[in-house]
């Protein structure tokens, strides 16, 4: 996501009440911010957060995690959450570090419109390769169970060959999400691509 740049970025972040800026801190006892023991899902590349936002006002028992690595979506999006919902936190943080913020304690990850990396010497830096995948192994408490969405034919076929060879059963498995479910919260990405007349991928993945 290409935006331009925010000046006072720094600002809005730090102080918006759902940053969660020392997260390491956490690893482990999540459960001690939200202050219940409620499933906890997250995604990784909320971007403009229109989907984790909706997703944790729908579902007041399940407690929500943007992930989000720029700084200048998260100073975009941040602004434009309305205020107290209880069950919501945003992470200013690049995936690479995840392991390194949760410990057995995830239910469910959600993975919507990742960046493709179209060529194959940058496949590594897929959210659904090997690399990725080791670090998911730590985060998840019991099930693994990973849901992902893309309008992206490569980075789907891709994601169905590392996700089945590294143990994952793949179900809800559908190559035009709008037929298969279509009253579902929608990303910004989505709603993009779907007047574009894209087909949405979509794949659960558990284990
Ligand atoms: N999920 C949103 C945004 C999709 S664009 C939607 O569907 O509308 C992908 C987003 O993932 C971008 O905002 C990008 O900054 C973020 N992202 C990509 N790699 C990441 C990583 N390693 N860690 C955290 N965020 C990442």
């Amino acid at each position: 996501m290409r935006l331009r740049n925010i000046k006072n970025k720094e600002e809005i972040i730090t102080n918006s009440s759902y940053i969660i800026s020392d997260y390491k801190e956490y690893k482990g006892k999540w459960n001690k911010v939200f202050q219940n023991d409620n499933p906890i899902h997250i995604e990784i590349g909320m971007g403009m957060g229109k989907f984790i936002v909706n997703m944790a006002i729908n579902n007041p028992d399940i407690n929500f995690i943007g992930i989000e690595k720029q700084d200048n979506v998260l100073a975009r999006a941040l602004p434009n959450i309305p205020s107290d919902i209880k069950n919501l936190r945003v992470l200013r943080l690049n995936a690479l570090e995840i392991d390194e913020v949760f410990d057995n304690e995830i239910s469910l990850l959600y993975l919507n419109f990742s960046d493709p990396w179209p060529k194959v010497r940058h496949n590594n830096r897929r959210l659904t390769s090997t690399i990725f995948l080791n670090k998911y192994e730590k985060i998840f408490k019991n099930n693994k169970i990973i849901e992902l969405r893309t309008d992206n034919e490569s980075l789907y076929t891709y994601s169905i060959e590392t996700l089945s060879s590294y143990g994952y059963s793949l179900s809800e498995v559908t190559f035009d999400l709008n037929s298969y479910l279509p009253n579902r919260i929608t990303t910004e990405y989505e709603d993009k691509f779907i007047k574009k007349g894209n087909k949405i991928y979509h794949l659960k993945a558990s284990k």
